[in-house]
């Protein structure tokens, strides 16, 4: 895909498919920092002549838009296209220099800095920007942080409700799907965690989840039934590899109300 975008699609994925642009449209406004033209001082625009005091500073060259990679004229002002590279500013300031003139016909300012010469401030957009910003940066942080190694699901088989199991036992039927995103192979066994129950894999082993794959597998919970005092049990699974535990999984266990009567 990057091939294809790089060697074909090429500017087309800044003007038709990036977000960026048309965020831009949503999030500035007249004091926000952007890749500007100064047209106060640019214009009118003229080819270059030696003492033509009445032209403005622009001598109509064209290196910023020939090196626009989205071919676009930033003299047109702020535009959906511009990616912000900042390679017109360069252009333009090679070309102040060749002609002895001041650097900075193009920078960066702002709507308000170019018409009014207001300096840029830090407005309450900016801040709210800025705090928006932070809660995002540390959302990804934790999420990075709290990332586990192995992940997995466990759903009790569909369509079936418990099984007695012997006299005093009932049982549930599981799948389980494991993740495994380490580059290695993990052999995992299952085990029932705070609860006086015991777990029976269904293919007698345990479950072997690839490197950077998936691993499946069915089991019964197998609880005594007298500490089955309502019908849906939160249980837990820990997932071990040798005696090591590698992450807890959360399930629900389905059973019969027994009434202390009828016993
Ligand atoms: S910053 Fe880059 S994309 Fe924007 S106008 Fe200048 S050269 Fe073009
Ligand atoms: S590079 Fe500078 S001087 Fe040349 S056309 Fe663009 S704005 Fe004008």
């Amino acid at each position: 895909m990057f091939y294809g975008v790089y060697a074909y699609f090429r500017e087309q994925a800044c003007t038709v498919i990036c977000p960026y642009g048309r965020l831009q449209s949503v999030l500035l406004d007249r004091n926000s920092m952007i890749v500007a033209y100064d047209y106060k001082r640019g214009e009118p625009r003229e080819k270059f002549k030696k003492n033509n005091v009445a032209a403005g500073d622009c001598i109509d060259c064209f290196q910023c838009v020939k090196v626009c990679p989205t071919g676009i004229d930033i003299r047109n002002g702020t535009q959906m296209e511009c990616v912000g590279c900042t390679a017109c500013i360069d252009a333009c300031n090679k070309m102040m220099e060749a002609v002895n003139k001041p650097t900075g016909l193009i920078r960066y300012a702002s709507e308000n800095g170019i018409a009014n010469r207001e300096k840029l401030h830090y407005t309450g957009r900016m801040k709210f920007y800025a705090v928006l910003l932070l809660l995002l940066t540390g959302l990804l942080t934790t999420l990075l942080l709290s990332r586990k190694d192995v992940d997995g699901t466990v759903i009790r088989a569909a369509g079936m409700l418990y099984q007695e199991h012997g006299a005093d036992s009932v049982s549930n039927l599981y799948n389980i799907k494991i993740i495994n995103k380490t580059i290695r192979d993990i052999p995992l066994t299952l085990k029932l965690e705070k609860a006086p129950g015991r777990i029976i894999e269904a293919e007698g082993r345990s479950i072997a989840v690839p490197k950077e794959g998936q691993g499946k597998g069915s089991f019964f919970i197998v609880l005594p039934d007298n500490i089955i005092k309502e019908r849906k049990l939160k249980l837990q699974v820990g997932l071990y590899e040798g005696d090591k535990k590698i992450t807890t999984l959360n399930t629900n266990f389905m059973g019969p109300i027994y009434h202390p009567e009828s016993k």
